[in-house]
């Protein structure tokens, strides 16, 4: 039987509550699964700021290890109504966090934290999710074990920090762990490098996790289960009344990730797109002994009345302007900038050029390394650099939006009624998506036009 795969993140793991909603989801599967699970919400960021502190202050570590302690022994107690399968669960947790101590008290003794060690780190928030979610279905009768990456192994290219996973090395491994007919939880967020290192795969990663052991099984389906209503015609914090789309092409749904739409990690669908798994996003929260999927994203193309299924932003965005009287004509120039940025460590989001001036979109969090790194090279055909802050891009997607007359004019006049002025536009690149520049000021407003403009 083939495997459906099933993602719950962060914001699946908030409350009592969301742990029962999440019991009551896999019991209405009622098959073997695969069960891949974020840290609880908010446990990343608390690693990360806790791997800070502990470098310079001992006492920190028992800090964050009673911290974590006292917040599982809080879901046991609200979760487990055997005493056996709570007591069980509770050692195996302790021991756990265990592990993790000796690895922050050796983070301290040398004062430095260096990446391989990072990465082990902060894959105790996912690691701790396996193992207590694994108890808590077990003790309501579901056959389920936790199962690690490394015990597949997930092999990754081994890149710290932010590792891709090979599915040709990864494959067999992974089907051999997984093949067993039960529910397996893994924790989501990391893989393993060739020599066996955890190597994380990126903030927000438990979303591709799920979606490469999707793709090594050859999974029916990768379900990703959300507390929103799956991919919307726009933000509902923004529009009243926004569509749910029943359907969306892995290229729609790739765009609308990358260009901010909060529902899948953008490097989700790639994976899958390949070998034409579908993604299922479901509601936990509107969940009724039903797992009928809100949004599928599949293969088969669907171009609507509107043809922008929806409209999205991103405020991770901000531009570094190369200005120089012909750096359009210059040769190299692009080459020496990028390849100093990727030295650097830094991610081009994208590049658009014109005769006097090169821009180059980046994430904010980029923008003041790069401007040193690129000021630093001194290039003779650029006479002036700026960095452009406080902006949002946004982006209107959907199949047969290059095809279709008409489209940008509408997009754009809505803008000009409400007096928004648009900075820079790129249409072409991607044939389902057209996405402009903002003030950051102006983004709300933006979004409001067009989508009155395209589904009132
Ligand atoms: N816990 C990880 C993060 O916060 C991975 C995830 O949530 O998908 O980045
Ligand atoms: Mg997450």
């Amino acid at each position: 039987m083939r495997k459906v795969v099933a993602k719950f993140g962060g914001s699946n793991l908030k409350k009592k509550e969301d742990i029962q909603k999440l019991v009551n989801v896999i019991k209405a599967y009622n098959r073997p699964m695969v069960i891949v699970v974020s840290a609880f919400y908010g446990i990343t960021n608390h690693l990360i700021k806790s791997l800070e502190e502990v470098k310079q202050d001992e006492s920190k570590i028992k800090g964050l290890t009673n911290f974590l302690l006292t917040m599982k022994e809080e879901v046991i107690r609200e979760n487990f109504d055997d005493e056996k399968w709570a007591r069980d669960t509770l050692n195996k947790v302790e021991r756990r966090i265990e592990e993790l101590e000796r690895y922050l008290i050796g983070v301290h003794y040398i004062g430095a934290v260096p990446e391989f060690v990072e990465d082990v780190i902060l894959s105790f928030g996912e690691r701790l999710s396996s193992l207590i979610l694994a108890g808590i279905l077990a003790s309501k009768g579901v056959d389920a074990e936790e199962a690690l990456p490394e015990e597949m192994p997930l092999i990754t290219d081994g890149e710290f920090g932010n590792a891709t996973v090979i599915y040709e090395a990864a494959e067999q491994g992974v089907k051999r762990r997984l093949d067993a007919e039960k529910v397996f939880v893994v924790p989501g967020f990391y893989g393993v490098s060739e020599e066996g290192k955890v190597t994380l795969l990126g903030r927000g990663g438990s979303d591709y996790s799920a979606a490469a052991l999707a793709r090594c099984l050859g999974a029916e389906s990768l379900d990703v289960w959300k507390d929103v209503d799956g991919f919307m015609s726009a933000d509902p914090k923004l529009v009243s009344c926004p569509k749910r789309i029943e359907t969306l092409t892995y290229t729609e749904a790739a765009e609308l990730s990358y260009f901010g739409a909060g529902i899948l990690h953008p490097r989700t669908v790639e994976p899958l797109k390949e070998v034409g798994i579908p993604i299922h996003i479901g509601n936990i929260d509107t969940f009724n002994e039903s797992i009928t999927p809100r949004t599928v994203v599949q293969t088969y193309k669907t171009i609507t009345d509107s043809i922008v299924k929806s409209v999205t932003y991103s405020d991770d965005f901000c531009i570094l302007k190369l200005r120089g009287a012909d750096v359009g004509m210059k040769k190299g120039v692009l080459a020496k900038v990028s390849v100093a940025l990727d030295r650097a460590g830094i991610n081009i989001k994208s590049v658009i050029t014109s005769q006097i001036a090169i821009n180059i979109l980046l994430s904010a969090k980029d923008i003041k390394k790069a401007f040193g790194v690129i000021e630093a090279l001194q290039l003779s055909a650029v006479t002036e650099l700026v960095a452009i802050e406080q902006i949002s891009t946004i982006a209107a997607v959907g199949e047969g939006l290059l095809d279709h007359p008409g489209i940008a004019g509408r997009l754009f006049s809505a803008l000009a009624c409400e007096d928004i002025n648009v900075k820079m536009i790129v249409s072409g690149a991607s044939s389902v998506a057209t996405y402009f520049v903002v003030a950051s000021q102006d983004r709300e407003r933006a979004i409001k036009a067009i989508h009155a403009a395209f589904f009132n």
